[in-house]
């Protein structure tokens, strides 16, 4: 089955997708004509992406419009413009020059969604230092990690924050020059505030040249399948974010537009921060977590237009039910993205049902810094599909071999490991203090992601697992994806995540964590139902062989289920590094 959700005659639409000719685009794209999409610093300075992102806009006709529409956690709302947005961030550029902070300095914020993060990666940015967002429910010993691993040299965050989290590991972090607290309050000792530090410093700032390669951010990745890796993104990042705006997330001139991600995941900065902006639409920052009432609220109040979230929110809006949806006025909503996790197929029927389009899902990773596969809005929708790539970006499914290269397999439903052509801007140049592990990524001209797919003859990919989670028994590769989306069908079922455990005879077997929708309660009854849908959907092979209930899976702070977790505890094995742990699953 596949959605065809774009009528035919496009060119009456108030917003034609900017993607419709496909093939086209795809043939006619290069990368440096897309380059040229964007301003450059003036007289040749080069690539920076606040340039992109706010002054160029602060200097043109959008200037008065409103660039961050923040909605704080207690009913506040703040529109931040482009003009004010340039004017804060450059006082925050001069601040960091005021600090003795030159450009490479590494700056790290911890902060909830307020505007001051936004405030402080851009002026980061402008001043050629390294912004790193990091997630503000970290502990203690995940900042510490993260903050030693980058050489943080400035830290902004709240006084509540660093009084519980940093004060008491602040000795061990050598590198650590400047901790700036945006909240007002008496002096603390070793600490300066925003506010002391921004009234100091002038709203004029000229961007320094720079180089399309200098490094721009240091994103760390989710820690689903081990120890998180501190992945490095340049200034040229922005072209890729400019492009994906425009073709994965079909941004238009006058949208409001919603990623719900958190900036300190990649998806919140590359999206919650840069592509919208470069694309001087409004970009709506919501500081509340996750609840489905109000989030409907706030897309029918706000008039938001595109909407970008994951999975996790999506099967958390499932569990409440299509009804749920259907008071509230989503007139203006014109498109729905997801990522970060496979997108089951029920949860994009059930979108279609609920909201009347379906969720676009798409995929990438930290390392790619952008969208690279994508379902489009003009474009047919394949329910359980990433989509296709976008144009400038070669997919393949490859094969590796024992000497270490690998062999592209032209087959379609043929499974492999996911490969991009390397060269497209955004991709990572390096995992920080970890040369080893980031050229192993590559195999000539590849860089291999780790995930597993297959590509259908129409050319979209289909995700099939992690390299690491795909389970092997009795000589079949079964990915855990397939299971889990058939175990979802089954109205019982919330959540599930499906891993392989040792058997004598099979290699592995299938089982299965599941967690329950409201009004369902475990029993042997519903185990052996579970059981007989999975061998009617999927065949005894495939079918988990025992199923376990749990109240709740142990998801990542990003929302990705840790099937490694669920693994290590079934076996009895070391849980590893648990620093991106939901904390509620300790
Ligand atoms: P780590 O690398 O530390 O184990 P992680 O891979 O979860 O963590 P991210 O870079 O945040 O860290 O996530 C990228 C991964 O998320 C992808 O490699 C893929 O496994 C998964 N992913 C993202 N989007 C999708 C999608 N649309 N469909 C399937 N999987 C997805
Ligand atoms: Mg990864």
């Amino acid at each position: 089955m596949a959605y065809q959700p774009i009528p035919k005659d496009i060119a009456n639409l108030r917003w034609p997708p900017n993607l419709v000719d496909y093939a086209t685009v795809r043939s006619q794209f290069d990368w440096a004509a897309a380059g040229r999409l964007l301003a450059g610093l003036p007289n040749g300075g080069g690539l920076n992406i606040a340039h992109e992102a706010v002054d160029r806009h602060a200097s043109s006709p959008r200037a008065s419009r409103v660039a961050l529409r923040w909605l704080g956690k207690n009913g506040e709302r703040r529109d931040i413009t482009y003009c004010d947005l340039a004017g804060e961030t450059n006082r925050f550029a001069n601040a960091l020059r005021g600090l003795g902070i030159g450009a490479g300095g590494r700056v790290f914020v911890l902060l909830g969604r307020v505007p001051e993060l936004y405030i402080a990666v851009l002026g980061a940015l402008k001043a050629k230092c390294v912004a790193a967002p990091l997630f503000s429910a970290f502990g203690p010993e995940p900042i510490a990690t993260r903050l030693a691993i980058g050489d943080g040299e400035v830290l902004v965050t709240t006084e509540a924050l660093y009084r519980r989290k940093v004060e008491g590991i602040r000795e061990r972090l050598l590198a650590l020059r400047h901790v700036i607290l945006i909240d007002d309050g008496p002096p603390v000792a070793g600490t300066r505030r925003w506010r002391d530090v921004m009234i100091a410093a002038s709203d004029h700032f000229t961007i320094p040249p720079t180089d399309p390669e200098d490094m721009a951010l240091l994103h760390f990745t989710s820690g689903t399948t081990g120890r998180p890796k501190g992945a490095i993104h340049v200034h040229q990042a922005v072209v890729t974010h400019y492009v994906t705006g425009l073709y994965a997330l079909d941004l238009h001139d006058d949208d409001i537009f919603w990623c719900t991600a958190d900036p300190g995941w990649v998806t919140g900065t590359s999206y919650g921060i840069i592509a919208p902006l470069t694309h001087g639409v409004t970009n709506l920052v919501v500081e509340a977590e996750f609840d489905a009432p109000t989030w409907y609220g706030i897309l029918a109040n706000e008039r938001v237009t595109v909407w970008y979230t994951a999975p996790t929110a999506i099967r958390m809006m499932m569990k409440l039910g299509a009804a749920a949806v259907r008071g509230y006025d989503l007139g203006a909503l014109r498109f729905m993205a997801s990522v970060g996790e496979p997108l089951n197929p029920e949860a994009v029927v059930w979108s279609e049902d609920a909201f009347g389009r379906p969720f676009h899902d798409n995929w990438w990773q930290t390392e790619t810094g952008g969208i690279m596969i994508a379902n489009y809005l003009a474009l047919p929708v394949k329910p359980g599909s990433m989509g296709l790539p976008l144009p400038g970006i070669e997919a393949a499914i490859v094969e590796r071999q024992p000497d270490g290269s690998v062999s592209v397999v032209d087959r379609p439903m043929v499974e492999g490991e996911l490969a991009l052509k390397a060269g497209w801007p955004s991709m990572m140049r390096g995992y920080l203090h970890e040369d080893e592990r980031y050229r192993k990524c590559f195999a000539g001209p590849w860089y291999l992601t780790g995930d597993l797919a297959k590509r259908d003859g129409d050319g979209y990919f289909w995700f099939v697992g992690r390299a690491d989670d795909v389970i092997k028994s009795s000589g079949h590769l079964i990915g855990p994806f397939e299971v889990e989306s058939a175990l979802l069908e089954h109205p019982a079922v919330a959540e599930a995540g499906v891993i392989g455990k040792p058997d004598p005879m099979a290699g592995e077997i299938v089982k299965a964590f599941v967690a329950l929708n409201p009004g369902y309660a475990a029993s042997q009854a519903l185990r052996r139902d579970l059981l007989g849908h999975a061998r009617k959907r999927l065949g005894a092979v495939v079918a988990p062989k025992e199923i376990a209930f749990r109240d709740n899976l142990p998801k990542t702070r990003s929302g990705k289920i840790m099937r490694r977790l669920l693994r290590a505890r079934e076996l009895g094995l070391p849980e590893g590094d648990l620093s991106t742990l939901e904390s509620d699953e300790r």
